[in-house]
């Protein structure tokens, strides 16, 4: 007989995932009972130390926070929201509100109220729409809770999580139904106001489960993630899709990375990170931040799949970001351009494993005019690079349809719809924009793109099309080539139809954010900006907007709100009142 070499359990060993499990709840209980003791998070705190996270106390004070919320009255089915920075308090009060049998609207917190009038007034229209009857709240965002509270008489009770250890750590509960609503998730408001987005516990990890699938997910992997928690990405990509797994998650706060994107690197080298997500912006801001002289002991080799998506993804940034990191031990290969929307949990798209980005070059005159993406050489000076963005995960079904709903065949553009088993029911207390959402059993994506080799190709959003002279114009690459510009904030440039008073037609706009204040620099800059959209577009735009840094709006996840700064343009405002993203005031 061979002597056994592992007579004692070992207490860090991979329990498997709980497949049977049909709630969050239950996936949270499975692992308490086979590895309570493993670690779940590994937590940066806002001085770099490193704190564990258990199963089991994750357990334990998501209790603490039912308890409290019990003897708030909270009962169960009603709507609690959270807004909290992440941390250990994020996690509990998640699951927390999810063990008092209550639904968890994540909301992001604010820092400083008098400077946020227009983040207020959309975090208010939330809790309006969701009713919600109690607020978890932490730190510096207690003060934005209380002005919410005098907005909204159903807000009953703001809660914080001060003395928390007091409350009991275990709680009679009654289990959760796999239809029930896991909680509800507000899209970004990228073209509007935020939607509720209604996720059950089936559903969410339908989504979950064919991620890990197309991923090829293995205990040996470990996720690394700045994202905020209180968006899908962050919170259900990586961290519901690590508990679920039973993989690591090496969690930082988003602003720790934004003020030093070195630490997001960093923290994937130090823990031998496999996964790891983020917008394109992230790795722009990687790229532009940290210098040849900082790459010097950063060991990328492990990291397997880094995903992009949640925002267009740029072939220049995936090209720099590869040439860049590649001494560091990066895999080209890893870069994994992806797609998603808060309407399907999170994921829609993934790329096949280990392909690396692919990068399709069409003829841009051809998709303006009749909505063809011919393949031409990336040579040509009329090619437009779109990225592939992956096929549908297992179980899903993508298409894309002419404006009469009509199927359209490969390589033709128009809508893109999908079918799933994450697909939501609708929009929370919403029936307008839930009726617009489904037709004929396939739910709308809003976006614009085409099918090549049954990949899914975006080039842009129905709300953002701009229609000039009978051809469609892209926001996107316009803005792109715009704020490629020296003296252009990148990032901080939108393009929008608007229509003239005194005309029936349709302008071309340009708002390009500038600190330049010197009128001879301004001049030449907006002459550069005219002939660089003139070879983008074929004609010059109607109008350029030089304007200051905030004009241009954003949502809390720094994605461009076209519509709502075209809004502040007719108003005249556009010069006058800043807009202040969460990355620039949010203390999370
Ligand atoms: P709202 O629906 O309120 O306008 P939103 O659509 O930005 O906001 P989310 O559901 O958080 O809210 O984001 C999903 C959207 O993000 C997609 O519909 C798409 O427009 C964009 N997106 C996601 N991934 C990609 C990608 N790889 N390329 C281009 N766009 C993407
Ligand atoms: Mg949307």
């Amino acid at each position: 007989r061979r002597p056994s070499l592992r007579l004692v359990p070992d207490p860090d060993a991979h329990a498997g995932t709980p497949a049977e499990a049909a709630t969050l709840l239950e996936v949270l209980d499975w692992h308490c009972a086979r590895q309570g003791e493993r670690v779940h998070i590994h937590w940066y705190d806002a001085e770099d130390r490193v704190h564990p996270i258990r199963y089991r106390e994750l357990a334990e004070g998501a209790a603490r926070v039912a308890n409290r919320l019990h003897g708030a009255g909270v009962r169960p089915g009603e709507t609690v929201a959270l807004m909290l920075p992440s941390g250990p308090g994020y996690f509990f009060s998640f699951f927390g509100v999810l063990r008092a049998g209550a639904v968890p609207v994540p909301i992001y917190p604010p820092a400083r109220p008098q400077l946020i009038e227009d983040h207020l007034r959309r975090h208010a229209r939330i809790l309006a729409n969701a009713g919600c009857v109690a607020m978890l709240t932490e730190g510096a965002a207690a003060r934005v809770a209380a002005v919410l509270r005098l907005q909204l008489p159903a807000l009953g009770a703001v809660l914080t999580l001060d003395g928390l250890e007091r409350e009991p750590s275990v709680i009679e509960a009654p289990p959760a139904a796999p239809d029930d609503l896991a909680f509800l998730q507000y899209t970004s408001g990228s073209t509007g106001a935020p939607k509720g987005v209604m996720l059950s516990h089936a559903e969410l990890l339908a989504n979950i489960r064919a991620m890990g699938e197309a991923v090829a997910i293995s205990p040996e992997d470990r996720f690394v993630s700045w994202l905020p928690l209180y968006h899908d990405m962050g919170l259900i990509g990586a961290w519901l899709g690590s508990l679920y797994f039973a993989i690591p998650l090496v969690s930082l706060s988003p602003l720790a990375f934004l003020a030093r994107p070195r630490r997001w690197l960093q923290a994937i080298a130090d823990h031998r990170a496999t996964l790891s997500a983020a917008p394109n912006f992230a790795y722009e801001l990687c790229l532009s931040r940290i210098g040849e002289q900082q790459l010097a002991g950063l060991d990328l080799s492990s990291w397997r799949r880094a995903f992009n998506g949640a925002e267009p993804v740029s072939a220049e940034t995936l090209e720099r970001f590869a040439a860049r990191f590649a001494r560091c031990g990066l895999r080209a290969e890893a870069l994994a351009p992806v797609y998603g929307l808060a309407e399907a949990a999170v994921g829609l798209c993934f790329p096949p494993p280990s392909r690396g980005p692919r990068i399709d070059c069409i003829d841009r005159e051809r998709l303006a005019e009749d909505g063809y993406a011919l393949r031409v050489d990336c040579d040509d000076p009329g090619a437009q690079r779109v990225v592939g963005c992956g096929r549908p995960l297992p179980g899903y079904r993508l298409r894309v349809v002419d404006a009469r709903r009509a199927p359209l065949p490969e390589r033709h553009e128009g809508l893109v719809q999908f079918q799933g088993p994450s697909a939501t029911r609708g929009y929370y207390r919403n029936p307008e924009a839930s009726a617009e959402l489904i037709h004929d059993g396939w739910h709308e994506t809003g976006d614009r793109g085409y099918l090549a080799d049954g990949e899914v190709h975006l080039t842009g959003r129905v709300k953002d099309l701009i229609i000039r002279g009978g051809r469609n114009l892209y926001p996107y690459e316009l803005e792109q080539a715009i704020g490629a510009l020296r003296g252009v904030r990148q990032g901080c440039v939108v393009a929008f139809a608007a229509r003239d008073p005194g005309q029936g037609s349709e302008r071309l706009v340009v708002v390009a954010e500038t600190k330049e204040r010197d009128p001879g620099r301004r001049a030449l800059l907006r002459q550069r900006i005219l002939a660089r959209a003139g070879e983008v577009l074929g004609a010059p735009p109607d109008e350029i907007v030089l304007a200051p840094p905030r004009a241009v709006l954003k949502t809390s996840s720094g994605k461009l709100r076209r519509g709502d700064t075209r809004a502040r343009y007719l108003a005249g405002r556009i010069q006058t009142t800043p807009a202040s993203p969460w990355w620039q005031l949010a203390r999370v």
